[in-house]
C-alpha cells in the first residue's frame, strides 16, 4: 500500500542513518541513504586501527529494535567498571553498576558495517560518495558536490529527507540560514588523539580485559578501551594550549618526556608511542544545540546533526539511536501518521534530552579526569551502590540511570541535585557502614530517602 510519505532520503550512512534505514525500511518504505565516504566495506582496514565506542542501554534498545543486537553482541567486550591507574602507578577498580552490569566496548567500523549491510538487506539504496552539497528545505532539493560527474548531481525524488550526516550536517546547515533558527556550536578547550596498546608478544591483551581504564591527571586524562583483536585504544585528552597541552609536545622527546612523567605505567605498554603520536590527527570536541529540529512536515535532523556531545559519558551514539527507536515507536502508533504532527512529537520527546545529555558529557569529563581520583568521589560511589541495594524502588545513581536504564536524560540530570542533597546528608553522618547498625541513623535514613522520593516525584511530574 502506498503511504503519504513513500520515499524517504536519509542524509549520511553513520551509525544513526544506517540504523535508522534499516527501521525505516521495515515499517514499508522505500529509502536511499546518501553517504560522502566510499563503501568502508571494501577497504581493508589497516592493523591497529580500530577505533570503539562504548555502547550501552540505550544503545542496545536500538539495535534490538532493528533486529541486530546479538549480532554486535557476539562483537562487543564487555566493561564492568573503571580501572583507575592512579599517578603512583596503584590501580583501583570501580565498579559502574551495582548488579555487576557493563558498558561494552563495539569496533565503531564493524558496527558501521554491519548497520549498513542490513540496511542494504532490508532493502534500502546506499549511494557512496555523494557528498551533499545544500538542500533546499522548502523544495527537499538535494544537489550534491560536482566531483561525481557520472552520478546526478540534484535529486528531489522523496518525500522526507532526514539529515542523519552528524556534528556538520548539511541539513543543519540550510537550517541555520532560516530566520529566527537557534543554534550554538562550542569547542571545549581541550583535543584528544588516540595511541595504540597493542597485544602482548603472546597476543594477549596487556591490561585488564573488562574494564575501561582511566589515567585521571586532574585537567588531562588517558583512557583505553580494549578491542577483540586483544589490543586497546587509547585516547589522550589534553588542552590544546597552555603549560601541559598539545602545543607544548612538538618533538618525539617532548612526547616521551611527558608520559615519563604523568603515563610512566604506559611506556611499555604503547611502543609505537612517538610515532602514533605524530602521525595520528589532534582532533578537537565540539557541542552543538540547535532548535527547531524539524522543518514542516518535509525534513528533520536526529544523532549528532541534531545533538553533537562531548564523549565523556560514551552517550553520543546510544542517544542517537534512542532517537531512532522513539521515532519508530512514533511511526507505529499511526498507520498513516499527519507527518507534521508526528515530527513536533518527536522534537517534543527529543530535544530536552539532547540538552540533557549535551550537558551530562561535559560534566563527566570533570569527575572522569578529576574526580574519580578523589578518595572521597569513590566513598560517595560506595554508598550509592549501597543505597541502590537498599532502596531499589528509589534509588538509582545518575549515572546507572544514564547508563542502565531507559530513564530519561532529562529526568537523569535534574535528579542529580536531589541526590547531591542526599548523599551529603548520608557522607556528614560518619561511617555509612557502622551508621546502619545505628536505630536513630537508621530512622534519619529512611526520612531522607523519603524526602528524596518525593524530591524525584516532582521532578517526574515537572516533565
Ligand atoms: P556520524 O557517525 O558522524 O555519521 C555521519 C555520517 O554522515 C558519516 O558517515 C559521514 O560521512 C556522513 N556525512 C557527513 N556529512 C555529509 C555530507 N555533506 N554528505 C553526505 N554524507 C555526509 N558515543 C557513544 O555512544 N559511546 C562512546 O563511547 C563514544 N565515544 C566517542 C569518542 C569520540 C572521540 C568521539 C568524537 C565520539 C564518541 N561518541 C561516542 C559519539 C559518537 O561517535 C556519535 O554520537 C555517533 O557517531 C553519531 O552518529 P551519527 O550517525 O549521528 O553521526
Amino acid at each position: 500500500r502506498m503511504r503519504k510519505k513513500q520515499q524517504v532520503s536519509i542524509l549520511g550512512a553513520g551509525l544513526v542513518g544506517s540504523l535508522l534505514a534499516v527501521l525505516f525500511q521495515k515499517r514499508g518504505y522505500t529509502v536511499q541513504i546518501f553517504e560522502r565516504r566510499s563503501d568502508m566495506r571494501l577497504a581493508s582496514m589497516s592493523a591497529g586501527k580500530s577505533i570503539n565506542l562504548a555502547m550501552s542501554m540505550r544503545g542496545w534498545a536500538g539495535l534490538q529494535k532493528a533486529g541486530l543486537e546479538e549480532d554486535i553482541r557476539s562483537i562487543a567486550i564487555p566493561m564492568y567498571g573503571r580501572e583507575l591507574h592512579q599517578a603512583n602507578g596503584e590501580t583501583i577498580f570501580q565498579a559502574y553498576g551495582k548488579n555487576n552490569e557493563a558498558i561494552y566496548s563495539v569496533s565503531r567500523g564493524e558496527l558501521n558495517k554491519k548497520l549498513m549491510s542490513l540496511a542494504e538487506s532490508c532493502g534500502a539504496k546506499i549511494h557512496f560518495n555523494h557528498r551533499i552539497h545544500q538542500v533546499d528545505i522548502d523544495s527537499n532539493e538535494i544537489q550534491f558536490d560536482v566531483e561525481f560527474k557520472d552520478e546526478k548531481q540534484t535529486y528531489s525524488n522523496h518525500d522526507l529527507i532526514i539529515g542523519a550526516d552528524g556534528a556538520f550536517s548539511a541539513l543543519r546547515n540550510a537550517y541555520v540560514k532560516k530566520d529566527r533558527y537557534n543554534y550554538s556550536q562550542h569547542y571545549i578547550g581541550h583535543g584528544y588523539k588516540e595511541l595504540v596498546i597493542p597485544p602482548d608478544e603472546n597476543g594477549d591483551f596487556r591490561i585488564k580485559k573488562e574494564a575501561l581504564h582511566i589515567w585521571p591527571r586532574r585537567n588531562f586524562m588517558l583512557i583505553a578501551l580494549p578491542n577483540t583483536d586483544h589490543s586497546f585504544t587509547c585516547t589522550l585528552f589534553l588542552p590544546f594550549e597552555g603549560v601541559e597541552s598539545f602545543e607544548q609536545l612538538k618533538t618525539p622527546a617532548d612526547v616521551r618526556r611527558f608520559f615519563e612523567i604523568h603515563f610512566p605505567d604506559t611506556l611499555s605498554l604503547i611502543p609505537n608511542l612517538e610515532s602514533d603520536f605524530f602521525q595520528n590527527p589532534t582532533s578537537s570536541l565540539v557541542t552543538v544545540r540547535c532548535f527547531p529540529w524539524i522543518h514542516e512536515d518535509k525534513n528533520l535532523l536526529i544523532g549528532d546533526a541534531a545533538h553533537a556531545i562531548v564523549p565523556f559519558y560514551g552517550q553520543g551514539m546510544n542517544a542517537g539511536f534512542e532517537d531512532c527507536r522513539i521515532l519508530a515507536e512514533l511511526l507505529d502508533e499511526t498507520e498513516n501518521p499527519d507527518w507534521h504532527e508526528l515530527l513536533k512529537k518527536y522534537q517534543h520527546k527529543r530535544k530536552i534530552n539532547g540538552d540533557a545529555v549535551a550537558d551530562l558529557a561535559l560534566q563527566n569529563f570533570i569527575e572522569m579526569r578529576d574526580k574519580v581520583a578523589d578518595p572521597e568521589f569513590l566513598r560517595r560511589k560506595f554508598i550509592e551502590k549501597e543505597l541502590g541495594k537498599l532502596f531499589p524502588e528509589i534509588f538509582n545513581s545518575v549515572y546507572e540511570m544514564v547508563a542502565f536504564s531507559h530513564t530519561s536524560y532529562s529526568e537523569a540530570i535534574r535528579s542529580q541535585h536531589a541526590q547531591d542533597i542526599l548523599l551529603n546528608k548520608v557522607m556528614q553522618s560518619g561511617d555509612f557502614q557502622t551508621n546502619l547498625n545505628n536505630p536513630s541513623f537508621q530512622e534519619s535514613l529512611k526520612n531522607w530517602m523519603q524526602e528524596y522520593h518525593e524530591a524525584i516525584q516532582n521532578i517526574q511530574a515537572s516533565l
